[in-house]
């Protein structure tokens, strides 16, 4: 038996605060009969949990790594057609993106039916290392590089500690490679972080999630994370 609120995060429909939402203002039933109570505790596999007229379905967890090609929105579904991020992976699973990467950016991004465990990852106080590879205009200067790993103000406030490496400098075309390891996850941070220092992002990859890597990965391939991988990321 679990809580009313966790069953209904947990499949993926909405996170857990909105199902208390749900739950209170009426529109949650359990056997036909409306709760408004949350600490109300269900089991899917005798109770028939319907949320906004939507049946709950127990679904056994799928966990989903994918190298997001550039260009393909990060969405279960769009509604003007274009790719998305689960296009990608076959599966039955209703799955979904942990939080986004721009459609310009690449790389590293986890796919899940577990709300849950989504909204863990997601939650501002989960910190982990996520590590990007951005080709940059110009070179930074040392003095620049320190700025970025202090903390940068932006206009969500200043931002946390980060671990900045220049990898390599173009001077002619005047381009660097630049990697940034930071454990937030606001809207397009790591642009906007070049874009303060005077350094716009041309290209952007994410590398690694904690101590996940894109290893053995070309664009738009996957592989389902190991057991002891989602142990790790909880
Ligand atoms: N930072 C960005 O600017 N874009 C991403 O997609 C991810 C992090």
């Amino acid at each position: 038996m679990e809580r009313l609120q966790k069953v209904i995060a947990q499949s993926g429909m909405t996170s857990r605060r909105k199902a208390e939402q749900l739950i209170t203002e009426g529109k949650v039933f359990v056997n036909g009969k409306k709760i408004t109570e949350l600490g109300t505790k269900v089991d899917l596999h005798q109770d028939e949990v319907v949320v906004n007229g939507i049946p709950i379905e127990k679904e056994a967890p799928v966990y989903f790594l994918l190298y997001k090609p550039a260009g393909v929105i990060s969405a279960a579904s769009d509604d003007r057609g274009r790719k998305v991020v689960t296009d990608y992976i076959e599966t039955d699973k209703r799955i979904f993106p942990i939080g986004r990467l721009d459609s310009d950016t690449s790389g590293l991004l986890l796919l899940t039916n577990d709300g849950e465990f989504a909204n863990l990852l997601m939650h501002p106080k989960y910190k982990v290392y996520k590590t990007y590879i951005a080709k940059v205009e110009g070179v930074p200067l040392r003095e620049t590089v320190k700025k970025l790993e202090r903390g940068i103000r932006l206009e969500d406030g200043k931002t946390a500690p980060a671990k900045v490496k220049v990898i390599r400098s173009d001077i002619k075309k005047g381009t660097s490679i630049v990697e940034i390891s930071i454990r937030e996850g606001r809207n397009r941070q790591v642009r906007r972080m070049f874009e303060a220092v005077g350094h716009p992002v041309l290209k952007l990859k994410r590398e690694q999630y904690g101590a996940l890597t894109l290893k053995g990965l070309n664009a738009g391939e996957y592989r389902e994370l190991k057991p002891h991988e989602v142990k790790r990321l909880r």
